[in-house]
C-alpha cells in the first residue's frame, strides 16, 4: 500500500467518525441521516400557489406541505434567471465566483461552450461522500456537454431535459411573436429539445407534454429503490417555464387557464411524491422542499406567472425576480411555523451538509449558512443579509429589512432602462413590500452600513472567468 492510499484510508476513517459524532448529536444514536428531496419550479411567482394567495389556482398539497411545515415569507432564489440560480443553489456560493453569471449572456444555450466548472463542489458531491444515493430529475442548465452533465456532478442518475424547454426552437417564427399564438397552435415538437437518461439521448423532441407527469413518476421510482439509504433527489421541474405544456387529464381544469392547469399539474405530482414517502415509511426522516428559480415571466402576460404584491419579475432585481415561495417539509423534522426571516437557495447546500453531517469546504468562500437550528427548532435565521447580483454586478443589497438598490433594470423592455442611482432608492421591505417607498434620505445610517458591507464583500472576492460564452 503506497502512501497515498494510506492517507486516503485513514482521511477517510476520520472523516467518518466526525459524521458519525455529529449525526448522533442531531440525530440520536440509532437514526439515518435524513433524506432531502428539493422540489425546484422553473419560473414560478411569489404569488403562484394557494397558501401564498393565488385566489385560483389550487394547490392543496403544497398548501398541506406549509401547513404541516414552515412557509418561509423571505425565502430568495440566489439569482433572477434559470442558470446563475441553479449554480448557486447547488454549489451554495454566489454564482459571480464561479463565473456561472455573466452580462454577455445570462443563461446558458445550446451553443454555449462550458458548465458549471469541475472545481466547484456541488451538494450531490457532498452528500454522496458520506453515503448517499443522489438522483437530479428535470431541468440541469449547467452544461449540456457530458462533462458538465449531473452524473459527473455528483449525481448517481439523471433524467431530463438538459435546459429551457424553449431552447431549439425549429419553427421558422422569431422568437417574441411565436407567443402570439392560441396555446392550441404550440406544438412539443416546435421544440427540438432532448430527453436524456444519464448521458444518453432517448427521445427529441422530448413530448413535454408529459413531462411533468414522467418526472414526477421517476421521482417516486428513485424513492422506491433507494428505500434503504439515505438518498438527495433534486427533483427540477422545466415548468411552468413558457412553452406551457400539461398532461390531458389536467388540461382545462383551472381557472386561472393554461398557467394554472400546468401548477396544479405538478402540486398533484408533490402530493404523490408525499404520498410515496408515507407509504415506505419515510416522511419522519425525509425533508421536501418547494421553491423556484426565478421569479415569473411577466412578458408572457396570461403564460406567465404572478409575484403576487411584489414588484417585477424574472430577470429583475426587484423582488418579484428573486423572492420565491420557500416550503419546508418534515413531519419528523421540521417545526411546524411561519417563518420571516431570510432564507436563500443558497442555504440548502449549507444546511443540508450539515444535516448529513458532510464537511463544509473550507478552502473557499460559501456563502451559504446554516438553517438547520430554524427549520428544526424554530430559532431565528442566522441569515441577516442578501447581495441581488446581475451577472457580475451587485444590483442591490438586503440588510434585514431595509433593501437598497444601486442599479436597477427591466427584463428584455419591461419594467424600465438601466438605472444607476446614487444615493441608492432604499426601502423597508417589511412595511413596504412592494419597494413603491424610497425612505434613503430618512435613513442615511443604513446606507452606510450596507456600503460598508459591499466594500468587506468586494475586498474578498475572486469574479471567476466567465464560463456563460458561446462556442466560437
Ligand atoms: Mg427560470
Amino acid at each position: 500500500m503506497n502512501f497515498k492510499v494510506k492517507c486516503l484510508g485513514l482521511q477517510l476513517i476520520l472523516s467518518i467518525l466526525v459524521c458519525s459524532t455529529v449525526l448522533q448529536k442531531t440525530f440520536g444514536q440509532d437514526k439515518k441521516p435524513p433524506n432531502f428531496i428539493i422540489i425546484f419550479a422553473d419560473d414560478l411567482g411569489y404569488g403562484d400557489l394557494g397558501v401564498y394567495g393565488h385566489p385560483t389556482i389550487q394547490t392543496p398539497n403544497l398548501d398541506q406541505m406549509a401547513y404541516e411545515g414552515q412557509k418561509w415569507t423571505n425565502f430568495y432564489a440566489a439569482a433572477s434567471v434559470c442558470t446563475p440560480s441553479r449554480a448557486a443553489l447547488l454549489t451554495g456560493r454566489l454564482t459571480v465566483r464561479s463565473g456561472m453569471s455573466s452580462h454577455k449572456r445570462r443563461v446558458l444555450y445550446p451553443n454555449s461552450k462550458n458548465g458549471l466548472p469541475a472545481s466547484e463542489i456541488t451538494l450531490a458531491e457532498q452528500l454522496r461522500q458520506v453515503g448517499y444515493k443522489t438522483a437530479c430529475i428535470g431541468k440541469w442548465h449547467l452544461g449540456h456537454k457530458e462533462q458538465y452533465l449531473p452524473t459527473n456532478n455528483g449525481f448517481d442518475y439523471y433524467y431530463g431535459i438538459p435546459y429551457s424547454n424553449d431552447m431549439d426552437k425549429v419553427v421558422d417564427i422569431p422568437y417574441w411573436e411565436y407567443w402570439n399564438q392560441p396555446d392550441e397552435a404550440i406544438k412539443t415538437n416546435h421544440f427540438n429539445v432532448p430527453l436524456m437518461r444519464n448521458t444518453e439521448i432517448i427521445e427529441r423532441p422530448a413530448n413535454q407534454n408529459t413531462i411533468t407527469l414522467r418526472y414526477t413518476n421517476e421521482t417516486i421510482s428513485f424513492i422506491k429503490k433507494n428505500k434503504d439509504n439515505p438518498f438527495f433527489i433534486y427533483l427540477a421541474h422545466n415548468l411552468p417555464h413558457i412553452p406551457l405544456f400539461v398532461s390531458k387529464e389536467f388540461r382545462g381544469k383551472s381557472k386561472r387557464g393554461l398557467y394554472g392547469d400546468v401548477l396544479e399539474e405538478i402540486d398533484h405530482g408533490v402530493g404523490k411524491i408525499i404520498a410515496i414517502l408515507k407509504e415506505e415509511g419515510l416522511e419522519n426522516n425525509t425533508i421536501v422542499v418547494f421553491t423556484s428559480d426565478n421569479g415569473p415571466w411577466l412578458s408572457f402576460k396570461l403564460n406567465g406567472g404572478s409575484a403576487g404584491l411584489l414588484r417585477a419579475g424574472k430577470g429583475t432585481t426587484w423582488e418579484g425576480g428573486m423572492r420565491e415561495p420557500g416550503i419546508f417539509w418534515g413531519p419528523g423534522l421540521i417545526k411546524p411555523g411561519l417563518v420571516n426571516g431570510l432564507g436563500s437557495t443558497m442555504d440548502l447546500f449549507t444546511t443540508f451538509s450539515r444535516l448529513a453531517g458532510a464537511k463544509i469546504p473550507e478552502d473557499r468562500i460559501i456563502d451559504g449558512y446554516d438553517l438547520s437550528e430554524t427549520l428544526l427548532h424554530g430559532k431565528p435565521s442566522p441569515r441577516k443579509k442578501l447581495f441581488y447580483y446581475r451577472g457580475t454586478d451587485i444590483y442591490a443589497v438586503r440588510l434585514g429589512d431595509f433593501k437598497a438598490h444601486f442599479i436597477t433594470q427591466g427584463e428584455y423592455g419591461q419594467f424600465g432602462k438601466k438605472e444607476v442611482h446614487e444615493p441608492p432608492l432604499l426601502y423597508n421591505l417589511s412595511t413596504d413590500p412592494e419597494e413603491r417607498f424610497d425612505v434613503s434620505k430618512e435613513n442615511p445610517d443604513v446606507i452606510n452600513e450596507i456600503n460598508s458591507l459591499i466594500s468587506d464583500h468586494r475586498s474578498k472576492l475572486v469574479i471567476g472567468e466567465d464560463q456563460l460564452v458561446e462556442i466560437e
